[in-house]
């Protein structure tokens, strides 16, 4: 069967049109699940709660119920269709392509449909489309579809984040930690009286600026933000509570990091709210690498196989007000996903 090539500035701006902000991903997915059957792919709409759904395509293979473990492929193209928030439309200016997730990472699913057609005409049907929902907010979808991969036979797994076209030689991982500091409260012209909350948060915080984190010859420092604060319930009482929520970029295992703060215990609690390891990705010769600092779908869906990383349009781009992608990049990109299919299933 041979499909005509896909328009990828066209398959973009349809689905960058339809609102898929994360928790609403449904409209999307539908649309996306419809798309490719008329493509002649088999889909799997893979349920991750009431209303949102992932989308996996194999080759047609007649009606299934259970198309991933009735087709084992090779090697699967992944990305999210969520995105985060605001939704504005699409539109076109030269060669930039403007819109919500035209950059994240919808640009990235419509290059990799192309490239899987491409392959497709090239006589390999070896290839599967997971595009997941979820990657904004914790990976919902992506812990999901993991599950469907269980021995499904698939040994490479291209994941679509924006890199610039380049490969990724690994990603950071993250940790997240809430510290809580405990007081007493008491009337604040007697501050004796009472035990400032604040006062042993803000210590620990200016402890921390001075403690060694761990680093990688690859991915270098370890770096962190204090993105949240709070504390105290009025300026006339000193202050019986007080927490803070520290976001660690980690270079090695979350543990280390945990190790190395140990010492601010004396001052806080520390509650562990959530890690993402970091990765070290597989390359292809011929393509330019980099090292990335964010965290990607890649540490949960590890069932797919060996993960890689690229795709068109830059992480500076991502998530902006006006968000956009250069559409020379995106089709550039399709060529890209083609090659490196290529080069892998050579080797598998
Ligand atoms: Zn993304």
């Amino acid at each position: 069967m041979t499909a005509e090539a896909v328009d990828i500035v066209g398959l973009t701006r349809a689905l960058v049109d339809i609102d898929s902000t994360t928790g609403c991903e449904g409209a999307a997915g539908r649309w996306l699940a419809d798309y490719l059957r008329a493509r002649g792919w088999s889909v799997e709409e893979q349920r991750v709660d009431a209303t949102r759904f992932n989308v996996i395509a194999m080759p047609q293979i007649g009606a299934t119920q259970n198309v991933v473990q009735s087709f084992r492929p090779a090697m699967v193209f992944s990305t999210h269709f969520d995105c985060v928030p605001s939704f504005f439309p699409s539109r076109v200016e030269g060669d930039r392509l403007f819109g919500r997730g035209s950059c994240d990472a919808k640009g990235i699913l419509a290059a990799q449909v192309a490239a899987a057609e491409q392959l497709r005409r090239d006589g390999e049907s070896r290839i599967g489309l997971v595009f997941v929902v979820g990657e904004e907010r914790g990976s919902d979808g992506a812990r999901v579809a993991n599950q469907a991969a269980h021995g499904n036979g698939s040994r490479f797994l291209i994941n679509g984040e924006p890199t610039d076209n380049r490969l990724g030689l690994a990603t950071r991982g993250m940790l997240r930690l809430k510290l809580r500091a405990r007081g007493r409260a008491a009337h604040s012209s007697f501050p004796e009286l009472g035990e400032s909350a604040i006062d042993k948060l803000i210590d620990a915080l200016i402890e921390l600026r001075s403690i060694a984190l761990p680093a990688d010859p690859l991915l270098g420092q370890t770096h962190y933000t204090v993105g949240l604060i709070s504390g105290g319930v009025a300026p006339n009482v000193v202050s019986p509570s007080a927490e803070a929520e520290v976001m660690f970029r980690t270079t090695s295992d979350a543990a280390d990091v945990r190790r190395a703060v140990t010492p601010l215990e004396r001052r806080v609690a520390i509650e562990h709210v959530l890690d993402v390891p970091p990765v070290r990705l597989r390359t292809v010769p011929g393509f330019e690498t980099a090292v990335f600092p964010y965290t990607t779908d890649i540490p949960f869906l590890p069932g797919w196989g060996e993960p890689l990383l690229f795709g068109p349009g830059s992480i500076h781009e991502a998530h902006t007000a006006d968000e956009c992608v250069s559409i020379a990049e995106l089709k550039a990109a399709a060529g890209h996903y083609v090659t490196l299919a290529k080069a892998l299933l050579g080797q598998a």
